[in-house]
């Protein structure tokens, strides 16, 4: 096969976590990297996000999306990484072969590591299957943001949100400040999706009504969104019986959830798990296709800018480790963990002398309860306390012992 390139590293995608990643396989020893990133330019999601809250700690300080992608950019560019914007990652082999369609042409590359980082996309209204006649008005929340703080467009009028992540309230707050009425905010599950941090300053600040176990059942409208019914649902999130009333709106944002986008990574065969729908990787980040390793919102949903980077930034640790010296992978152990927890990553821990972060949601919140993390011999690894946990905080725990069997992470 002809290659127009031999790398040491691609990283794919120039969001946070690509940018973090490939800044750190510099630091780390690696000269000969490329950063591939299909948008025009670099900075990911960041660079729709005109509000602050973004590094708080990474860089201590309260940045705008757009100020936080600058400082990585820069840092990318005083360290001469290679990049190309523009350039959009087609097919990935496990062999590490790269194609992508760039202004210059099609390419094939090849190369010695691959770091995934391509983010997420939204859930859609296809994806959570809501009846109803198909008018114009219906946007996720993330594509409206796209529209009104890159684009200076005007969405609507009245706007209802479907969902209570994050992007949904940011959107209440900013359409909000852009002269909309929000019509309400209506969440299927008895609590909400986004931080707490976000429901104080993006609802209560605003006073922008917050309905819990409440969904949209039928959407009505010829040629625009003219309003929807919203159902209370039960227990089990089913809809109940005429407890259905009309909502009149001219827009409709869904705020329904991420999916790691993975395309890529399939074809490559790397192994996606069911519970995050990203990568299965250990404790290094490397996925099951040796020397293809994957982090940030590619890999499990992140909550803050700055976890998406951490994360990153050892994965390109670890990346640059194994270039230099093709690490044999040592024993791995699994990682399980008890049916509160509705996930945790990495899925294997490899035997070496690195601390391990663990990252966990879950299932529903919890007030009052204890983690603890045991090896296969009952050793307590972590016992740690919480006040209360959330399903919408993302929570990390260090191993600092070596660990050398199975764990499990128990909430009792
Ligand atoms: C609307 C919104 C609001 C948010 N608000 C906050 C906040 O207030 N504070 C906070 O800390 N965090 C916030 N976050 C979260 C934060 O932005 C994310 O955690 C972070 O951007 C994830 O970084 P990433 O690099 O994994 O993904 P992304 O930023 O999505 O970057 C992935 C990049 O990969 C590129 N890519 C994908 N596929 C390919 C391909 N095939 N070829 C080439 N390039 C590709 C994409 O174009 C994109 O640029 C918000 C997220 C969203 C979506």
């Amino acid at each position: 096969m002809k290659y127009d390139r031999f790398v040491d590293l691609v990283v794919i995608g120039g969001g946070p976590a690509g940018l973090s990643t490939a800044i750190s396989a510099k630091k780390n020893g690696i000269d000969d990297i490329l950063l591939l990133e299909r948008e025009l330019c670099l900075g990911g999601i960041l660079n729709q996000c005109i509000h602050d809250g973004f590094g708080l700690h990474l860089f201590k300080e309260n940045l705008t999306g757009p100020e936080y992608a600058q400082k990585q950019i820069d840092e990318l560019k005083t360290l001469n990484i290679s990049y190309l914007t523009d350039a959009m990652v087609i097919n990935l082999t496990k062999s590490k072969e790269l194609e992508f369609i760039h202004r210059t042409g099609h390419k094939l590359i090849k190369a010695k590591a691959v770091i995934l980082a391509m983010g997420c996309r939204e859930r859609t209204r296809f994806n959570i299957q809501i009846p109803g006649t198909r008018p114009s008005g219906i946007y996720t929340a993330g594509t409206a943001q796209n529209l009104v703080n890159l684009q200076n467009i005007k969405i609507g009028k009245n706007i209802l949100i479907l969902g209570s992540g994050d992007i949904g309230l940011i959107m209440a707050r900013r359409l909000t400040l852009e002269g909309m009425n929000i019509a309400g905010v209506y969440e299927i599950m008895s609590y909400t999706a986004g931080l707490e941090r976000n429901i104080q300053q993006c609802l209560n600040d605003y006073s922008i009504p917050l309905f819990l176990s409440s969904t949209v059942t039928e959407i009505f409208g010829k040629g625009r969104i003219e309003g929807v019914n919203i159902g209370k649902v039960d227990k089990d999130l089913k809809p109940i019986t005429h407890s259905e009333r009309f909502v009149k709106c001219d827009t409709l944002l869904l705020s329904v959830g991420l999916i790691p986008e993975n395309e890529l990574s399939k074809k490559a065969g790397v192994k996606i798990t069911d519970f995050t729908g990203g990568a299965v990787v250990d404790s290094e980040l490397q996925t099951n296709i040796e020397g293809i390793f994957s982090c940030g919102n590619v890999l499990q949903i992140h909550d803050l800018a700055d976890y998406a980077s951490l994360e990153a930034k050892r994965a390109g640790y670890f990346a640059a480790r194994y270039i230099k010296s093709k690490q044999k992978r040592y024993n791995r152990y699994k990682i399980n963990f008890c049916e509160k927890i509705k996930y945790a990553s990495p899925n294997y821990i490899v035997e070496n002398k690195e601390a391990i972060i663990v990252s966990f949601r879950i299932k529903k919140p919890a007030k009052n309860v204890v983690l603890i993390v045991k090896d296969r011999e009952n050793n307590i690894l972590v016992k740690k306390k919480f006040i209360r946990l959330l399903p919408s905080e993302l929570i990390q725990i260090k191993l600092e012992r070596e660990v050398k069997s199975d764990i499990y992470l128990e909430i009792e």
